[in-house]
């Protein structure tokens, strides 16, 4: 009996480039050694992405979909359609194209070279052409700074395009945490991953739905989820700030005993304050951002609401 391999392919608004998705899988479909199975997810679509994805369905026993309630993000799409997927392996990969199926024969081969004990094969963007040039910038930036901070390594232009085994699989649905981030997660959960570069390839057709801001908002994300250096790095500079103070201190006591006192140097005390000041918001402001997270992990809220599923 062949394997089953599932793919998992979030959709939001996508009505646009479904249909040339599927299209292109069955082009390589016979390519792999393994029957293939859908897992579409819509992530609260408003346009047509539920109805294409019910034809599919009525077309294609083979391609089934879950449709939530309301948008819950690209994240809880990929949770959503790894605890779905039934397969002995699994690819994860976006609908638009920017995936390329033509390497799932490759990565398939790959899984299964003899010998070698591989359980997922991942892949990256070499080259970020056909991006705007701040927002490649900015990438680059916050790789640098999170493996500079955390243990967890997040690889720079790492895609959420890979294929995993079952066992890989179960250990990531195992990890209900509610605030995800993929990326933290399938390097946290360890396993031997192998990686492909490839070159990157803009959408075959619809728009991105990532702002500039939405991507920030995504970045702090991975930060808070994967290291608590900053709370560290807070603390840290409260210590060298008390011991400056203290220093400070003791140089004006021994002046004023030796000079008397006077009263030149307000403003030089005005900026100190405000420095003061500024370190300690920034120090609450990191410590709240923890505890927001910790308040809705508490709260154990569930990461998505099915509306139908086929
Ligand atoms: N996506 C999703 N929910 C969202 C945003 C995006 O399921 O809230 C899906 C989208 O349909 C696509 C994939 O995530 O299959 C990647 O999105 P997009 O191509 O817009 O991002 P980019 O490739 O520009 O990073
Ligand atoms: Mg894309």
């Amino acid at each position: 009996m062949s394997q089953l391999l599932s793919l998992v392919v979030p959709c939001y608004n996508e009505e646009a480039t479904i249909e040339i998705f599927y299209n292109e899988i069955l082009k390589y479909e016979k390519q792999i050694d393994a029957d293939l199975e859908f897992c579409f997810i819509d992530d609260g679509s408003r346009d047509k992405t539920l109805s294409i994805l019910r034809q599919l369905h009525a077309k294609d026993e083979r391609v089934h979909y879950i449709s939530f309630s309301r948008n819950f993000g690209k994240e809880a799409g990929l949770y959503a359609g790894l605890s779905m997927a039934k397969g002995d392996y699994v690819a994860t990969m976006d609908v638009d194209l920017q995936d390329p199926p033509s390497l799932l024969p490759k990565m398939w081969r790959m899984l299964h070279t003899e010998g070698e004990e591989i359980d997922c094969i991942a892949t990256r963007r070499d080259t970020r052409t056909g991006e705007p040039v701040l927002r490649s910038f900015f990438a680059k930036l916050f790789y640098k700074f999170i493996n500079a901070i955390s243990k967890t390594n997040i690889v720079d232009g790492a895609r959420d395009f890979r294929m995993m085994s079952r066992q890989m699989v179960d250990a990531v649905v195992a990890d209900r945490e509610y605030n995800r981030f993929s990326k933290g997660i399938f390097s946290w959960v360890g396993f031997h991953t192998v990686w492909l570069s490839y070159d990157n390839i803009e959408r075959s057709a619809g728009e991105t739905k990532w702002s500039f801001w939405n991507l920030f908002r995504y970045s702090i994300e991975g930060i808070l989820a994967y290291t608590v250096v900053p709370l560290y790095a807070a603390s840290v500079l409260g210590i060298i700030m008390c011991v400056l103070s203290f220093l400070a201190l003791a140089f004006i006591f021994i002046r004023s005993c030796i000079w008397g006192n006077n009263v030149a140097g307000w403003s030089s005390l005005v900026c100190i304050i405000t420095f003061l000041g500024g370190i300690m918001m920034l120090s609450l402001g990191i410590i709240g951002l923890y505890l927001s997270k910790i308040y809705l992990e508490t709260k154990k809220r569930q990461i998505y609401i099915v509306r139908e599923q086929k």
